[in-house]
């Protein structure tokens, strides 16, 4: 599936018009085609912002809030950033862009597995996807600068707050599953945690264990 300027003219169009203003973030948006990271019919609507959905069940989220949500992240180029809940992989194609090394992990080895040949295939190497129960971090590699949730919890979970650097940023979905979430953003400062609401958001939810697939 390949798409013309002028609908990707109007992609970047729609994410400034939702509120990503962020240059850097827009950059990496438009550096990365969404249309690799859904499979077959869906496809053709990769250009729309809507979320669409994946293997597992799963969906990809919507453009305008991977915006939002990355932008709130406020990544570095030298940063270590940690993405729980792979997906599809384009969030994490995205933090590639902008930071100097991502690790993500989902619950679904297929998804994982999948995510992986795409970042392959389109020469991302600074990208490292396992499959792991994220609920936990990744305490090989922590601590992280910034870690992002594409999965609803209940709370922030406590060893991902463990696993932030001191000055370091988390964004992420919380409250029940079947209702609506707010996006918050956690701060490790000198004094402790500092929390703010960003918006109201709808995910999946953040499940324990390994997925079957
Ligand atoms: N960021 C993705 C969208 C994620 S959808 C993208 O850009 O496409 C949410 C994902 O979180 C799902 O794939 C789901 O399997 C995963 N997930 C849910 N609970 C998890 C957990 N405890 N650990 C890791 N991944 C989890």
């Amino acid at each position: 599936m390949s798409f013309d300027a002028a609908t990707k003219m109007q992609f970047l169009y729609a994410l400034r018009s939702k509120g990503v203003t962020d240059a850097r973030v827009l950059t990496a948006m438009e550096q990365v085609d969404r249309a690799d990271y859904v499979k077959g019919t869906f496809a053709e609507r990769a250009y729309e912002d809507m979320p669409l959905p994946i293997a597992c069940g799963q969906t990809i989220s919507q453009p305008s809030v991977v915006g939002l949500m990355t932008q709130a992240l406020q990544v570095s180029p030298r940063d270590k950033v940690l993405e729980v809940g792979t997906g599809s992989g384009y969030q994490a194609a995205i933090l590639s862009k902008l930071a100097r090394r991502v690790y993500t992990v989902d619950r679904y080895r297929r998804l994982v597995q999948t995510a992986r040949a795409v970042f392959e295939a389109n020469d991302i190497t600074n990208i490292t996807a396992f499959t792991a129960d994220g609920s936990h971090g990744l305490d090989e590699q922590a601590p992280f600068d910034r870690i992002l949730l594409t999965a609803a919890a209940e709370d922030p979970p406590g060893p991902l707050l463990a696993q932030l650097k001191p000055g370091g940023i988390m964004v992420l979905p919380v409250g029940q599953s079947d209702a609506v979430q707010s996006l918050i953003r956690v701060r490790r400062t000198d004094e402790g945690l500092e929390y703010d609401e960003l918006r109201s958001v709808r995910f999946v939810p953040l499940l324990e264990g390994l997925g079957q697939e």
